[in-house]
């Protein structure tokens, strides 16, 4: 199975990842747990071209097919492989997060970042999707204790452009009801975690 965590930063959706990784390995399953941009050697050359930008920084064009480059090494080397093997994989981020960030935020469009998904990844989609929500005020607090209040974010951006990311997430969610699992990322992480594992039992079925 392939699962991914989405949402934006102060979520706790790594958090996430990392609890049900290590419940999942608790039970005996086969776990690749990874994050995006990243896991790869290559796409975390990648991560870091695009988290400390040379120049003045890129544009959304260049973000969203310098995202889709590390993807497609991320699939091919990391989750294709793990996947034939029978193995879980669990991503701190994936291709919503494209969607949300350069195809909603960033103005790309959805159907753009789809094409280069298709040309780069061979449109692999995650069997789960876990969207962590956590309302603006409470994550404007979890980030002002994480880093003193300066924030990593690529280039600097602004609340409308997070309310944009944030809202984007929501309607990919409703649209796709059958792979997103809307997560409520409120209370402690054991409490979140207790709520994925309960979310999870449908889809262990088949
Ligand atoms: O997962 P994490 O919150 O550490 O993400 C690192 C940074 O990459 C964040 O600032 C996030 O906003 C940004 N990002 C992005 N577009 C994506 C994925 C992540 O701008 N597709």
């Amino acid at each position: 199975k392939f699962i991914a965590f989405e949402g934006g930063e102060g979520t706790g959706k790594s958090t996430q990842a990392r609890l049900l990784s290590n419940s999942l390995q608790s039970a005996g399953a086969d776990v690749v747990l990874t994050r995006e941009p990243g896991g790869t050697p290559g796409a975390e050359a990648i991560r870091s071209l695009l988290l400390d930008p040379p120049g003045d920084g890129w544009g959304a064009r260049a973000e969203a097919l310098l995202f889709a480059a590390a993807r497609s090494d991320h699939v091919e080397k990391l989750i294709r492989p793990a996947l034939d093997r029978g193995a879980w994989v669990i991503t701190d981020r994936y291709l919503d997060s494209s969607r949300a960030y350069q195809g909603g935020a960033g103005g790309i469009g959805d159907d753009a970042v789809l094409g280069l998904h298709a040309i780069g990844s061979g449109g692999l989609r995650p069997d789960v999707t876990f969207l962590i929500s956590v309302p603006p005020e409470l994550i404007a607090e979890r980030l002002a204790k994480r880093d003193g209040g300066t924030s990593d974010a690529i280039g600097g951006r602004e609340a409308a452009y997070h309310q944009k990311v944030a809202e984007t997430f929501l309607k990919m969610a409703e649209a796709e009801p059958d792979r997103f699992v809307v997560i409520d990322g409120e209370g402690t992480a054991l409490a979140v975690h207790e709520r994925i594992l309960a979310a999870l039992k449908p889809f262990l079925g088949g």
